[in-house]
């Protein structure tokens, strides 16, 4: 029944689609906060190499990969569960600790995932009401909503720090007091999809650092977004060992590829390249963030490589418009966010044509 429920997952458009539908050829995509800066070259080194020998079953236990991301967080490889993206992972912890009679909780315009693997696994999912649209978080987690929802049938937590598509985020001082209230039994997910960016924009917390403290922590990380590998689909979870080690027993023996654990390890290497695209963001967010203000249009705070901004009732008909000029953004009225779209932030071009033509459609006449 809950799969039968399930609504799926809807991506962005893909640029074959417009091009097929639309008759467009001069297309931008900025609808899967992906990096317009794609992966460091030495990743795609790695991965050109690691190619050769796709003949061969990838390392199941991802060792390299494993060893070198266990430094850099300072923790034990024992923590750290693989996956094919973060999503696997967040389904990973689905299967493992939710199910029947047992329930999940997140907000209310949190990340499209959560909810899907919590039905998929037959829990019920708790869904506590977010902020108000004039709080300084608009739209944002309400923790204090979320933590009157814990029952004692409560296994999972998720959080999105910062959450997609509101791009709003939860402060430190929070985040370590909600998890500290949090019972033992039930695990609190922090989802730090965006932390590169997060960290730069908002000073936000690396919680991986607070994971000796709190055994029913995790943290989930990804090489989709600042790392440039969406494509490859490279994902992990930092949790306790006792966690880590029921999340890979029901993990596919080899869920992460090799050609991804090869890009993934090589692109951790390459700092100065990551440096580039945290700035590249940073700057081009302010800039875009403060032309949609000019243009009148609310936009919500936000510390990833996103804006989620409010067209109001044309949100349709502009996002046509944006399609027919061959701007790819991202509707998010199935985020019960009907007049909002979300756009990526682009290269500075991108977000160049994106901003005119936006302008453009919402000056024109009715
Ligand atoms: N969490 C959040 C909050 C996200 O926005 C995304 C990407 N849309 C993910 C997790 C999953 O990313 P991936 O599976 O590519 O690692």
């Amino acid at each position: 029944p809950g799969v039968q429920a399930l609504a799926p997952y809807e991506p962005g458009k893909p640029i074959a689609e417009l091009r097929r539908e639309y008759g467009v050829t001069d297309i931008i995509k900025l609808a899967s906060n992906e990096s317009p800066l794609g992966p460091s070259p030495q990743a795609l080194t790695a991965a050109r190499e690691a190619a050769a020998e796709v003949h061969r079953y990838p390392d199941g236990n991802a060792f390299e990969l494993k060893a070198r991301l266990a430094a850099r967080h300072g923790v034990g490889a024992e923590r750290i569960t693989l996956g094919n993206g973060s999503n696997d992972v967040l389904a990973l912890i689905a299967q493992a600790f939710l199910g029947p009679e047992r329930e999940a909780v997140f907000s209310r315009h949190a990340f499209a995932v959560y909810p899907i693997v919590t039905q998929a696994a037959g829990a019920v999912a708790r869904v506590a009401p977010a902020h108000g649209a004039d709080s300084d978080q608009p739209y944002g987690h309400d923790l204090a909503a979320m933590q009157r929802l814990i029952s004692g049938r409560t296994r999972v937590v998720f959080i999105a720090n910062p959450n997609n598509p509101t791009g709003t985020w939860v402060g430190e001082d929070a985040l370590r007091a909600f998890i500290e209230q949090v019972p033992g039994d039930v695990l609190v997910v922090v989802d730090e999809a965006y932390f590169e960016y997060a960290r730069d924009l908002a000073g936000l917390p690396d919680a991986s650092r607070w994971l000796d403290e709190f055994p029913n922590l995790v943290v989930t990380r990804t090489f989709s977004k600042c790392y440039g590998l969406a494509g490859l689909r490279v994902g992990y979870a930092l949790s306790s060992p006792p966690v880590a080690e029921l999340l890979n027993r029901v993990r596919q023996p080899f869920n992460c590829n090799a050609v991804a654990q090869a890009a993934a390890g090589a692109a951790l290497d390459d700092e100065a390249h990551l440096a580039r695209a945290i700035a590249l963001n940073t700057e081009q967010l302010r800039l875009m963030e403060a032309e949609l203000r000019q243009l009148g249009l609310t936009v919500l705070p936000s510390a990833g490589n996103f804006l989620c901004f409010d067209v109001g009732g044309g949100a349709a008909s502009v996002n046509e418009g944006l399609l027919r000029a061959g701007v790819i953004v991202r509707p998010v009225g199935g985020y019960e966010l009907p007049g909002f779209l979300r756009v990526s932030v682009g290269l500075p071009e991108e977000n160049r044509r994106f901003l005119d033509t936006l302008e453009r459609l919402i000056s024109a006449p009715a």
